[in-house]
């Protein structure tokens, strides 16, 4: 049973208008041959390729372009997308987020608790968490996780096989992100962060993460109520709702392709999907699906109440509350889903 359309793509794409190190239109032909659905790419403090008319479809895959914002201080980095002008670099993070709000955009805070220990690359965690106008978090950000694992001594293996060091969103940040469900949605997306930089490793310069890579890591799985139009202004509308609305799960797909993952609540009169919302009565069932073995959690107001390893899990709700899925394979995170609301 599915009752919603899925797309797959990735989010937070850096490239040469900042400093990312492909163009856009070379990043598409990337996607589209690693066959995503949708790339969403955010330079910072420009919309060059926005304004030369980049946005929208490119054979089957559809561009976004949005900018990564930061303040004076090149901190609080804050993602903004359906926004057609860059805004004033003068302004507080609480005033960026508003101004995004106010005009219409979709704005995610990036990277928000980022910690590193290589001094050469400081950290930028979000702080302005009184800014309350932000519609989106990314609860999973891999240049982040990435550089949070390196250290003196790991550094080889970590710039071998960068991949494999994804472990999982960190509890702070998912704790964050349950809280602020409480109140309102607030939809959790992944970031691959990708800027494709050559790093120096003794006598050798090499690309950690050439832009192929990391289009096979932490991705975004929209779930669309109909199919994405042809046409760009209503695939545009139809991406940006669905992010607004929570309808979506992030992957690791180094862990397996988790297309096809379904997770939803039923009862005698209601069905919601990721995102949704249905009402509380002794009959709300939620049935999950994984693509492949793994072991699920399912978390009401961010606490386990089911656990399951295989592919299903079937549990009744007893209370009403914000509920969510976790897939892990061994101990690495591989599926993340947003929350559907029990009333
Ligand atoms: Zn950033
Ligand atoms: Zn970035």
């Amino acid at each position: 049973m599915t009752a919603w359309h899925e797309y797959v793509g990735v989010s937070h794409i850096h490239t040469t208008d900042s400093d990312g190190t492909k163009c856009v239109s070379e990043i598409i032909k990337i996607g589209q041959k690693t066959g995503l659905d949708f790339l969403f790419f955010s330079d910072h403090m420009t919309l060059k390729s926005l304004h030369l008319g980049l946005e929208g479809w490119h054979g089957n895959t559809f561009v976004l372009i949005g900018y990564e914002i930061h303040d004076q201080t090149n901190k609080n980095h804050y993602l903004a997308f359906n926004i057609n002008e860059v805004l004033s670099g003068e302004l507080s993070p609480q005033e960026y987020v508003r101004e995004v709000k106010k005009r219409g955009g979709l704005g995610i805070i990036a990277h928000p608790d980022e910690t590193r220990v290589l001094p050469q690359f400081p950290p930028y965690p979000w702080t302005a968490w009184d800014a309350k106008e932000f519609d989106g978090i990314e609860i999973w950000n891999q240049m982040s996780e990435w550089m949070e694992g390196i250290n003196r001594f790991n550094q080889p293996k970590m710039f071998v096989s960068p991949r494999r060091y994804l472990k999982s969103p960190t509890p702070k940040t998912l704790k964050i992100w349950d809280e602020l469900n409480k109140q309102k949605k607030v939809f959790g997306i992944s970031g691959v962060d990708v800027h494709a930089h050559p790093y120096r490793f003794g006598p050798f310069k090499l690309v950690i993460f050439p832009y192929e890579v990391q289009f096979k890591s932490l991705r975004t799985h929209l779930l669309l109520d109909t199919p994405l139009s042809r046409d760009t202004k209503i695939a545009k509308k139809q991406i940006i709702d669905a992010m607004r609305n929570c309808q979506l799960f992030i992957s690791n797909y180094r862990r397996g392709d988790a297309k096809g993952f379904s997770f939803y609540a039923e009862s005698k009169n209601q069905m919601a999907k990721i995102g949704e919302r249905i009402n509380f009565s002794d009959d709300v069932t939620f049935i999950i699906k994984a693509p492949q073995k793994c072991q699920i959690r399912l978390l009401r107001d961010g606490t386990i109440v089911s656990e399951s390893v295989g592919r299903n899990l079937e549990y009744s709700a007893r209370e009403p509350g914000i509920y969510r899925v976790e897939a892990y394979k061994g101990k690495k995170g591989w599926i993340f889903s947003n929350h559907i609301r029990v009333e």
